[in-house]
């Protein structure tokens, strides 16, 4: 029988054991975590996931501060607004939502922030930390998400054979260098690979996360295979618009061993791992010489 991972369920869980490890924080070391969220411009969308961002924290019994800048902020300014969160020892950790305005250059942003305040991970020496295998700098929040599912199923996972689907910076990429870390044999493969379906066939566990939905077919999947799926694209039905994943869910659920749906699956898990950095990086502060 496949069974359903559910993110959602998990996901609580995880928050409500970070709200408890906070407020003790709080009581013992008088550090509240604190993570400091910046929005430039007024994509609709943003502003859904900050405002999610900013209400999980609270409730994780943890402290935020917003700042929105208007669209037309200039790289320098928000540089400016970010050195002066690096300097501020009451802030643990740091949040630029992405995209930007095209006049901001992203990769200038993410490299601005002070790595040890890098919550998202994005910050190229914390990337190139996962890179070499170092385990002390933040971890993208949708991998390690991904990675807490797969191993809620399966606890260890050295040997088996990994396909990631989507290597962006933000997901694939990421995902791909933590599954070796747990010792899988990784295959990493985008737009430019002749058969993702074969490749597909031949993993023990699917990560997919391109950003087209029902990509991964029934047939993709060998009977038994863990699939997580990143994916989350909005289509229009009969009855409405429907969010979906990059897996044709229905085909793929009686091949599968696991998997995990959408919604309710990988979404959920994203905020959770952000709100578990952002605590990391306040008790990074205390333990530090
Ligand atoms: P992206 O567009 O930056 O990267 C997509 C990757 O998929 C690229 O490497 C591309 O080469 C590859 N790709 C595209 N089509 C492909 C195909 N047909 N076959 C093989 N590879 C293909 O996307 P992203 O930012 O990594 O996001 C991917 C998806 O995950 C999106 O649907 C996004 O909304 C979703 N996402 C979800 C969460 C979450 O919290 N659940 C977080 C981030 C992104």
């Amino acid at each position: 029988p496949t069974r359903l991972i559910d993110g959602k369920a998990f996901a609580q869980r995880l928050r409500h054991d970070l709200r408890e490890q906070a407020l003790a924080l709080h009581a013992q070391a008088g550090v509240l975590p604190t993570l400091a969220v910046v929005m430039v411009g007024d994509d609709p969308a943003s502003g859904v996931y900050v405002r999610s961002k900013i209400r999980a924290t609270e409730q994780a019994g943890m402290r935020s501060v917003s700042h929105h800048l208007p669209g037309h902020t200039s790289e320098a300014e928000l540089l400016g607004l970010i050195a002066t969160l690096n300097a501020n020892p009451l802030v643990h950790g740091i949040l630029v939502q992405l995209p930007l305005p095209p006049q901001i250059r992203r990769d200038a942003v993410l490299d601005g922030i002070a790595p040890e305040k890098d919550v998202d991970g994005f910050h190229v020496v914390n990337a190139g930390r996962l890179a070499v295998g170092r385990r002390d700098g933040f971890i993208p929040c949708t991998p390690m998400g991904c990675l807490m599912l797969l191993k809620s199923v399966r606890p260890v996972l050295a040997g088996l054979q990994a396909v990631v689907i989507g290597c962006s910076n933000i997901v694939g990429r990421p995902m791909a260098r933590l599954l070796q870390q747990e010792g899988c044999t990784v295959t990493m493969t985008h737009l430019r690979t002749r058969d993702v379906a074969a490749e597909a066939r031949r993993a023990d566990i699917i990560v997919v996360a391109a950003g087209r939905a029902g990509l991964v077919r029934g047939d993709w999947v060998k009977p038994g295979a863990i699939v997580i799926d990143v994916g989350i694209n909005r289509v229009e039905t009969p009855d409405g618009a429907r969010i979906v994943g990059d897996v044709a869910f229905d085909e793929a659920c009686p091949h599968a061993g696991a998997i995990t749906p959408v919604p309710g699956g990988v979404g959920p898990m994203t905020i959770a791992c952000l709100l578990q950095n952002t605590l990391q990086a306040a008790r990074n502060t205390v333990s530090a010489p």
